[in-house]
């Protein structure tokens, strides 16, 4: 089963996406944590994605093109993926479309996880992410012990841009890059809505009814 998660920043893709990971063996590849992880290892891919994404906007398509195009055909993945956080405009979308037959492959479903803005605004300024890829919030989703992974017990830290300023530019970069994605996947006839301003097991529950028809 092949997965698409779209939703706003804040919607809880990556929080869902690990629940999804474990029910239904399915990889998770965000392309945040495959940037992030360039960033930190400082290669030439992080140096150049940087800058875009500290602002809160978008790196360029070609490169995330070029990535998931190598991600899409590691033997890893073959038994079925999860994105979340591609594709993130048409463009992407497009190239994916191209992408997919020639790696004998095919979208299942594309999640649809819809959350009002204010509630974005909250969970973003608390939210608190580990390297390994988990996110938890300070409030709504706190760690067992305070500023450490409950996964891994690495040291938890609050993203650059999920300060003030680029979380209003990254809402916005949404409303006109990625939203026009809902109408794209909308007339292939593979959205399914998801009410993502509930509590973290209810939206699962939702999720799960979804993904047990496949
Ligand atoms: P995304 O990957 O879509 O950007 P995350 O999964 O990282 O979103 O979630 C954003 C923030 O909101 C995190 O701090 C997370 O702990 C918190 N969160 C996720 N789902 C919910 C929810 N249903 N209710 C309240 N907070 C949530
Ligand atoms: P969130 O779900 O909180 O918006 P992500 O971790 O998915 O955050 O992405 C963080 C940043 O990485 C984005 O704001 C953007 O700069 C960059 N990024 C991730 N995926 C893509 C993509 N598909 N296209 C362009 N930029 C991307
Ligand atoms: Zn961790």
């Amino acid at each position: 089963m092949n997965i698409i998660l779209l939703g706003p920043p804040g919607s809880g893709k990556g929080t869902q996406a690990k629940m999804i990971a474990d029910k239904y063996s399915v990889r998770h590849i965000s392309t945040g944590d495959i940037l992030r992880e360039n960033v930190r290892n400082n290669t030439p891919l992080g140096v150049e994605a940087k800058k875009f994404m500290d602002a809160g906007q978008l790196v360029p398509d070609s490169l995330l093109i070029d990535i998931v195009k190598d991600r899409l055909a590691k033997p890893d993945v073959q038994g079925g993926y999860m994105l979340d956080g591609y594709p993130r405009t048409i463009p992407q979308a497009e190239a994916l479309d191209k992408i997919l037959p020639s790696l004998k492959q095919k979208i299942d479903v594309v999640l649809n996880i819809d959350v009002p803005d204010n509630e974005l605004v909250r969970r973003l300024s608390g939210r608190r992410m580990c390297k390994c890829g988990r996110s938890y919030h300070v409030a709504f989703n706190p760690p067992k012990v305070e500023g450490k992974c409950d996964e891994c017990g690495g040291d938890l830290y609050h993203r650059d841009d999920d300060k003030e300023a680029a979380i209003l530019n990254r809402l916005e970069v949404y409303k006109q890059q990625t939203q026009p994605l809902i109408d794209y996947f909308n007339k292939q006839g593979i959205i399914a809505n998801i009410n993502g301003a509930a509590e973290i097991p209810k939206i699962f529950e939702e999720i799960s009814a979804t993904l047990n028809k496949f």
